[in-house]
């Protein structure tokens, strides 16, 4: 079997999200990958193909027992022999599991890092042939990351006990340089093959509001999602209890989540959302890291988080089938004083001396204020989130509160034939700050060493602020009205199509930001709009096809005790009402339904289509 027939056996899909096929080519040929894609990209198959497809077994390295069972009782839907070994079992379970490993059942074996190194583990490990380690949120090695785990250092122990080296390969959603560096070095992965597939997760639409009754606006929002499954997440516990005893009191199916509950009830209020019989989870930031189910549709923050990155990760448990799903955030000034004592109060790091547990509050200030800028900033959301992760997109993404309310479609022309005009007028010999500077009239030593005072474009645009001259001069590299040298001087040079704007035979035409309002004017009491992205879009045929097809879903996950979306995603469902398949080969041809899982249910979701 191939990797496309593969794909296409065990999980129903036709053709590789970008990143797998390098990650799995470079498997296959026995060299390190490592993989860094956004939440819901679809790491896990990057693995799980090769895996299937060679000699012996992998060994998946994964955080967390939730994660682990979720993507083994995934891959036993899909008709794969997979396993996982962690403190969850009895040691009854444990044995019995490791002696049907020896006899080779299962190509794939989900281990904790804590398992490795124990005696019991490493005899069975050292008598096998193990293919590959996979290392799942492999972020969780480095102590730049957001979960640093003292257990994921021991998997490089591990390794060197192993008498013939595996392929290693590596996983995580965190991509800043610190993380990867660290992935790299400490896993001490071997020329991997790297793919970064970049932050960007188009298919959320991003909103912030400063609503003056958040409660209010919450209610709105999920009385006009009726049918949907989503996180709403609040600062601390009192709030949790109080906005979930309300959605509750007013007739939704709400459950919650936090620290301070016993560990029976988050388990079951967990298990209660996870398996779609509560609706909507309300809970603080420790619900979430292992949540896998991909038909959570919005995520609406009651307060602002501590910083982008909890944020982030926060909202990429929203629709991680890749379906529009929606995320919001309701601001109040409160939320940054709260956030503030967090830090002031912070207990995490006592072990640290005072001169670093000043620079870690200082680094922690930094980021929450960069968490506040999000809130109030007139640009598009989605470029700020990516600016700050580092990448950068165009300055308009048309699926965030801002794009569609704050910006307006303006004729920069003029703007734009000075910043060419004076690229030109300087030889193309400087890079964009020089430009930007230039024509903003800038009296700095570099400008006057470059004698760029007496360039003819000095100053023209001296009202421009310089911020909107970026963005300009972005449009027009994004659209080659310009070009940038990629050397180790990056510098502005002419393009063929420089000359169309110096000429005026072409118009620049842009979205930009409006003009900032004052705050409260633009912000206040607003409701919540329903944005393009919102309900899946079905006509009502289809819509009433999607509900028995979900009503199907629910009675067959209740018989197979798993949670819906392992049986068939909302994706594959959405799929199956647009198609309508009638037969089994079309069925198969729908995205999602796989050999196995056809011979599970095929016939039965085949009847709805009949009648
Ligand atoms: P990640 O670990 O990157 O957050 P997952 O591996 O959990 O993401 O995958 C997210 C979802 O995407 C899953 O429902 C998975 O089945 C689906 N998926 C993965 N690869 C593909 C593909 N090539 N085509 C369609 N769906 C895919
Ligand atoms: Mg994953």
């Amino acid at each position: 079997m191939d990797k496309f027939q593969a794909l296409k056996h065990y999980f129903g899909y036709d053709s590789f999200r970008e990143g797998q096929e390098i990650l799995i080519d470079s498997i296959l040929s026995g060299r390190d990958a490592l993989g860094i894609m956004p939440t819901g990209s679809g790491k896990s198959l990057c693995f799980q193909i090769p895996a299937l497809m060679m000699e012996g077994i992998t060994l998946v390295i994964s955080p967390l027992i939730s994660l682990m069972k979720d993507q083994v009782t995934t891959l036993n839907q899909a008709g794969i022999h997979a396993a996982y070994l962690n403190s969850s079992l009895t040691a009854s379970q444990y044995y019995k599991a490791l002696a049907y490993a020896r006899e080779g059942r299962y190509p794939i074996i989900y281990v904790a890092p804590e398992r490795l190194v124990t005696d019991e583990f490493l005899d069975f490990a050292l008598n096998t042939n193990i293919s590959m380690v996979a290392v799942d949120e492999a972020h969780c090695v480095s102590q730049w990351g957001q979960d640093f785990r003292p257990s994921y250092l021991k998997i490089v122990d591990f390794i060197d006990k192993l008498p013939k080296r595996p392929v290693i390969s590596a996983f995580t959603a965190t991509a800043t340089k610190e993380v990867r560096e660290d992935v790299i070095d400490i896993l001490m992965l071997r020329e991997p093959a790297v793919v970064s597939t970049g932050y960007d997760r188009p298919n959320l639409y991003l909103g912030v509001q400063s609503p003056k009754d958040k409660y209010a606006t919450l209610k709105n929002y999920v009385e006009c999602h009726p049918d949907q499954c989503g996180i709403i997440y609040c600062l601390t516990r009192k709030l949790v209890e109080e906005v979930c005893d309300r959605l509750n009191q007013e007739g939704f199916s709400a459950t919650r989540y936090h620290a301070g509950l016993s560990d029976e009830e988050r388990r079951k209020n967990q298990d209660d959302f996870i398996y779609d019989r509560s609706q909507i989870m309300v809970a603080t930031n420790a619900f979430g890291m292992g949540i896998d189910k991909s038909n959570v549709r919005f995520v609406i923050h009651y307060n602002m988080p501590k910083n982008l990155e909890s944020y982030y990760q926060e909202v990429g448990r929203c629709s991680r089938d890749g379906e529009p799903g929606e995320c919001i955030l309701l601001y109040s000034g409160q939320d940054v004083v709260t956030n503030q004592m967090f830090i002031d109060n912070n207990q995490d790091n006592q072990e640290l001396d005072s001169l670093t547990r000043q620079m870690v509050m200082e680094r922690d200030r930094e980021r929450l204020k960069k968490m506040t800028f999000y809130s109030f900033t007139n640009e598009c959301l989605r470029d700020y989130i990516l600016r700050y992760f580092g990448e950068y997109g165009e300055n308009y993404c048309g699926n965030c509160s801002n794009c569609l309310s704050q910006f307006e479609t303006v004729d920069v022309t003029d703007i734009a034939k000075e910043l060419v005009g004076c690229v030109k007028a300087s030889r193309q010999r400087y890079g964009t700050a020089v430009i930007i500077d230039t024509v903003h009239g800038a009296n700095t030593a570099k400008i006057r060493n470059y004698r760029m005072n007496e360039n003819p474009h000095y100053g023209s645009l001296a009202k421009v602020p310089a911020y909107k001259l970026r963005q300009v001069m972005n449009h027009l590299f994004l659209n080659d009205w310009l070009a940038i040298t990629n050397d180790e001087y990056t510098i502005v040079k002419l393009t063929e199509r420089s000359k169309a704007v110096l000429e005026d035979s072409e118009s620049v035409i842009m979205k930009m930001a409006k003009e900032q309002e004052p705050v409260e004017k633009v912000k206040s009491g607003k409701k919540i709009k329903k944005s393009s992205a919102s309900a899946l879009e079905l006509t009502e045929g289809e819509a009433a096809l999607f509900d028995s097809l979900r009503a199907l879903r629910m009675e067959i996950a209740k018989e197979e005790k798993v949670p819906p979306y392992i049986v068939f995603s909302d994706k594959t469902l959405v799929h199956m009402s647009v198609m309508k398949p009638k037969t089994k080969e079309e069925m198969l041809s729908v995205s999602g339904v796989g050999e196995f899982k056809f011979e599970k249910y095929g016939e039965r979701f085949l009847t709805i289509f009949q009648s």
